[in-house]
């Protein structure tokens, strides 16, 4: 190995690009390859299909992005992007009621997906120490099962197979990541993976908000209740950049949205309340409707194995991807990247770092792991692969403090405060729920005065040209 020290980040998406810059404090020189054609602007490509579809960036993400590229927050938001204010740009039906709007706690950043990692791959391509390479297969891994030392790749218009040495290779190719199959070839042995698999579609088509909404507005949900035995059905109007919004609907098995722009227009109406199909109803349709199918939750436990490769970091999608309307997985990749700095901060390049790392990225996917497949595992003919007792044995009563949970949050400020820090992987639940006033407010949740109906304001209604409902 020559005296300089590189790394080789597989993926150019948001994993990606955030470990490179995570890794460009610790090494000389960062590669990053990416198969696809990267454009030099916010457009959409191949490698990122779900970027056609809402991508909320939770605080928890936000944060941990703007501190390794400070700034990025700032420039999102002057390209158009929203900040909401959580909960109180949030209009919200859950499975438990209306929630309501408190002062925020925590916020989230709205904007398209093509909008969040164009900035993010820009700002981060500006570090001289990091060279962005499209247009590349990666062929494999270079090393064995007790060391990887580079990679082999070929450009995708030349032809001939280059081999790249590194100290450290991170895998961030998402969802369909080659890793596990090379971990094999090197004699690795098979690697744990769970699966729950709720068979949930997307269907999103976006529009032109009316002119008075087209600044600011809340972003507004309705959730399905995963308690009633039921397919769930789930829409989201999310404002994004150029005074757009984005409307995506949800369905597990069962209740699939359709693709068709009738059916997607009827399908509104079919959420358990109507007030985003009211919405919309006066808004001009931009797209037609694009589909997804990517949305099963599913972990590899790297970081169980026993016998790890020196050299190896496996983040992002590729290790743990979730059903996507929780909107974990950019926030659980920057925690994810952060992890690796701290670890790589702590040890240095060392033997037995790489397996530190995939053990602290192991921890931070857990939480999001748990908070999406608690509620996903209660779809009817969900497919589920797992031993997590907090998905078998001990599901029941995680259910019943998650439900006494959720609506208590609805209507008390110090419960929601807490839910939506742990929600948005701002924090750990443990810590979050122990405040006295939160325990207190569980205690007596029973007698909290929900909210009867949707929390949009007379000036919101007007802004969306919608009429206000008797009785609001
Ligand atoms: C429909 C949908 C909606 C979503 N909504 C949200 C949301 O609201 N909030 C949220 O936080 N997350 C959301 N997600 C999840 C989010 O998209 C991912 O968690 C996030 O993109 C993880 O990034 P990644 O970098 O691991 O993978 P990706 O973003 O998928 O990036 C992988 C990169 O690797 C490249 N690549 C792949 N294979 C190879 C190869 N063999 N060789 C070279 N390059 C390769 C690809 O071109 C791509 O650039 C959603 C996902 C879906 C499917």
């Amino acid at each position: 190995m020559s005296e300089t020290t590189r790394a080789v980040v597989l993926g150019a998406g948001m994993a990606g690009m955030l470990a490179a810059t995570t890794l460009a404090r610790h090494v000389d020189a960062v590669t990053v390859l990416d198969r696809d054609r990267l454009p030099g602007d916010a457009d959409p490509r191949r490698g990122v299909p779900q970027a056609r579809h809402t991508h909320v960036l939770w605080s928890g993400g936000a944060r941990v992005i703007e501190s390794l590229l400070p700034g990025t927050t700032d420039r999102l938001l002057d390209a158009g992007a929203h900040r909401i204010g959580l909960p109180e740009d949030l209009v919200s039906l859950t499975a438990y009621g209306w929630q309501r709007r408190f002062p925020e706690t925590q916020f989230m950043i709205a904007a398209s997906r093509s909008l969040l990692d164009w900035t993010v791959r820009d700002r981060a391509g500006a570090d001289p120490r990091i060279t962005v390479t499209g247009d590349t297969d990666i062929i494999g891994l270079r090393g064995d099962a007790s060391a990887v030392t580079g990679v082999t790749y070929k450009p995708r218009r030349e032809g001939t197979v280059s081999v790249l040495d590194a100290d450290v290779v991170v895998d961030a190719t998402g969802r369909g990541s080659p890793v596990k199959r090379w971990l094999a070839a090197l004699g690795l042995p098979p690697v744990q993976e769970d699966v729950i698999d709720s068979g949930m579609a997307y269907a999103t088509r976006i529009f032109r908000a009316p002119p008075g909404a087209r600044k600011k507005f809340p972003l507004v949900s309705v959730y399905a209740d995963h308690r009633a035995g039921v397919p769930g059905r789930n829409g989201i109007l999310l404002p994004i950049e150029d005074g757009r919004w984005m409307v995506t609907l949800s369905g597990t098995r069962g209740g699939e949205p359709p693709t068709t722009e009738e059916g997607f227009t009827a399908y509104l109406r079919t959420l358990r309340h109507p007030l985003i199909a009211d919405l919309v109803e006066r808004a001009e349709p931009l797209t037609g409707v694009q589909a997804s199918r990517s949305t099963a939750n599913r972990r590899l436990y790297y970081d169980r194995l026993v016998e790890w490769p020196d050299g190896l970091v496996v983040l992002g999608d590729a290790v743990a991807a979730f059903n996507p309307v929780y909107g974990h997985g950019m926030s659980a990749a920057a925690l994810s990247a952060a992890a690796l700095g701290a670890t790589l901060a702590e040890r240095g390049l060392r033997p037995g770092t790489a397996r530190a790392v995939q053990r602290a990225v192991g921890a931070v996917v857990d939480t999001p792991w748990s908070l999406g497949t608690s509620q996903d595992i209660c779809y009817p003919d969900v497919l589920a692969r797992t031993d997590d007792p907090r998905l078998t044995r001990h599901a029941a009563q995680r259910r019943a403090q998650a439900d006494l949970i959720g609506t208590a949050a609805l209507a008390d400020a110090a419960v929601c405060a807490a839910a939506m820090r742990v929600n948005t992987l701002s924090g750990v639940a443990d810590d979050a729920f122990q405040a006295p006033e939160v325990r207190a407010a569980l205690a007596g949740a029973a007698a909290l005065d929900l909210p009867d109906g949707p929390t949009l304001s007379d000036d919101e209604y007007a802004a969306a040209r919608t009429a206000v409902p008797a009785g609001h």
